[in-house]
Parts: structure tokens; sequence; C-alpha cells
């Protein structure tokens, strides 16, 4: 692993005022679950990393006022274990229950997973892929089983997290510092598809860290779940996975959130499945509609048109856990 400097921030201002002063030198990191990795297979070489968990306060989950404050820091296993998460928003709880492995759960941070790199296997692997500054996506005449299907092109990686789809159909908001101010979006608006950048997977300038996510008290009648399906059953990412949420008034479907994970470059908001269920009763009939209507745009590749199929039945299959 290249040589780098470890400087270990004291508060949100110091961190992004050390990512200011190394433009394009510097990384942010929490547990290192991720990065480390990348940097051990030279894939990421910062000059400087600045260490996010020395800054105090950044690591508790807060009741608030019609909303739930996440910490950056919170590791991803009090987020499965947790009692109030898990009456407010079951399929947070859900999908950081199925993340990786105990010992993953216990390190990995829900900031860093939210800005965990890719698993495609050309740019974990010696290739120069597009997402690496190269010239090529080689998944389209490559090895492709495992790629995205919906909003693929140039690049054709799938976003990994678990926590993303789940938090966005929970319409979560993200709050970002950096050097020149903070911001907070919809957590939806901070992942960009690769036809806005091919070499990032959001929307983070080089200074800027995420520093919270906000998720609303959800209104009453809502129910959430988040499936997902593995190749094996533990420690695996996703095929395709599935964050549903929706809220029904006089037996039909008032609002319906419909994310999924593991088919496209970016957590993959279906509005054709949430359009099929509105003002509808939710029923074994709406919810295979949902997910016929939410595979109509899907472009397979060589490799992975099974990702259709199990994203149909799984949009239902979690659809009908909630009725
Ligand atoms: C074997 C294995 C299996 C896994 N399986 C799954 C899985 O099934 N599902 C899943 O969702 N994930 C999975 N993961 C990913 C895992 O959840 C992440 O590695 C972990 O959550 C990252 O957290 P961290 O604190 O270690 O991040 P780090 O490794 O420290 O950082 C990861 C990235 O995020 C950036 N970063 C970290 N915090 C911030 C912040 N606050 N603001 C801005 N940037 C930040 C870093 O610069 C880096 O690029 C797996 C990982 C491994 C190693």
């Amino acid at each position: 692993m290249k040589a780098f400097a470890n400087k270990n921030a004291t508060s949100i201002r110091e961190a992004v005022s050390l990512l200011a002063q190394h433009p394009g030198k510097a990384l942010p990191i929490a547990a290192g679950s991720d990065l480390l990795g990348e940097m051990k297979d030279g894939i990421e070489t910062p000059e400087v990393l600045v260490n996010l968990k020395t800054i105090p306060g950044l690591d508790k989950i807060r009741q608030q006022s019609g909303a739930v404050s996440i910490g950056p820091l919170v590791p991803v296993a009090e987020v499965a274990e947790s009692q109030l998460l898990h009456t407010h928003f079951p399929a947070f709880v859900e999908a950081a229950a199925v993340i990786a492995s105990p010992q993953i759960r216990n390190v990995g941070t829900v900031g860093g997973n939210l800005c965990q790199r890719p698993r495609c296997w050309y740019y974990r692997g010696p290739f120069r892929c597009l997402r690496k500054g190269g010239e090529f996506c080689y998944a389209p005449m490559g090895e492709n089983r495992y790629h995205a299907i919906l909003g693929g092109g140039p690049s054709f990686i799938v976003h990994p997290s678990d926590l993303a789809p789940a938090l966005i159909a929970l319409d979560a908001k993200a709050r970002i510092s950096g050097s020149s101010g903070d911001r907070t979006i919809p957590l939806e608006q901070f992942f960009v598809l690769p036809t806005v950048n091919v070499q990032r997977e959001n929307i983070l300038r080089p200074d800027e860290i995420l520093t919270e996510i906000l998720i609303p008290l959800p209104a009453p009648g809502t129910r959430s779940t988040y499936w997902k399906q593995m190749e094996r059953d533990a420690w695996d990412f996703a095929l395709v996975s599935v964050a549903a949420a929706i809220r029904q008034r006089d037996g039909k479907v008032e609002q319906a959130r419909i994310v999924m994970g593991g088919v496209a470059p970016i957590p993959w908001r279906s509005h054709e499945a949430e359009a099929a269920l509105i003002g509808r009763p939710l029923d074994a009939t709406t919810a295979a509609q949902a997910g016929d209507k939410a595979m109509e745009p899907a472009q397979p590749l060589r490799d992975n048109a099974y990702k259709v199929a199990l994203s149909r039945a799984i949009i239902r299959g979690a659809l009908l856990r909630l009725i």
C-alpha cells in the first residue's frame, strides 16, 4: 500500500478544511472496511486520510421532532439492533441486518455504507476501466452477470449499498458539509448516474463529507420492508433488492415509494411501480403489476436477464409482505 499521512479531525470544520487543503489528494475515512481494501489494491491512492472517527458526536441516533437523525459514524450493527428505528423504519433496520457479516456490521458505518465504492470486478480488478479513468467499461462486452439492467451506460456498475434503497424509500435527507458551508438534500439526489459523472457515485465534492441522515417520521398507516436476494444466504451483496414503503387509506394505496438495489448504478426508484399502485388496493394482482411495470424499462446485458425476472418476483414478494 502506498504511504499516506493520517490526520485525526476533531470537528467537522477541521475535517472539511483538511480535505480542502489537499485537493484531490485527501479522502475521508470512517471505519476503513471499504477504503482500506481499495488502498491495498491500489484503486485509491490518497496521500492524506482525514479520520472522521475522531470527531465527537457523529455516532449518535437521536429522535427529534418529526424526524430521527442518524450520525454518519453510527455502526451498521447499531441500526440493525435499534428498537427506535425498528418501530418507525422497518425497511432501514431490515436492510442493515442483512449487510455482510456481524464483524463488518460492527465496524462499518452508515456514512461509509452510503459512500462505498462499486463492487464491479473490472473496477476492483487490474483493469483501467472507465470508472478508474480508462476509456472503456468492460462489462457490456465482458462478464456481466452482476451488472446493471437499468440506468446503465456508459458504465454498468450497480450501486452496492443496502442502506441506500431503504433510506430513499423512507424519504431520508442527507446533510452535507463542505469548506464553503452546509446543504441538506433528499438522499435520492445524493447519487448520480454515470451519464452525470462516470467516475463517482455521488455528488460529494472533494472537500465535502456526509454529516447527518434525517429520516422523517412516517405518516400513520405507513408500512415499509426490505427484501434482499443474494446468491448465497449470508455475507453477500444483493443480486437484486427492493425497499418498499406504502401508505394506505380506506383500502387503497395513497403513497408508494419503491426503490431497488443491485440493478442500476444508483439506488433505482421505480416511478412506474409506484404509479401502478397509487389509488388501487394492495393485493396480489397490483403487487404483480407493480413488478411488471418496474421492469418495463429494463435493458439487460448478455448474462443478467435473470435480474429482470428476479426483480419482478421480489417487488411482488415485498409488497405482499406489507399486506
Ligand atoms: C466483505 C464485505 C462484504 C460487504 N457486504 C455488504 C453488503 O452485503 N451490503 C452492503 O450494503 N454493504 C456491504 N459491504 C460494505 C460495507 O457495508 C461498507 O464497507 C461499510 O459500511 C463502509 O463503512 P466504513 O465506515 O468502513 O467506510 P470506509 O471504508 O471508511 O469508507 C468507505 C467510503 O466512504 C467514504 N466515506 C466514509 N464516511 C464518509 C462520510 N461521512 N462522508 C463522505 N465520505 C465518507 C470514504 O472516503 C470511502 O470512499 C461489505 C463490505 C465488505 C468488506
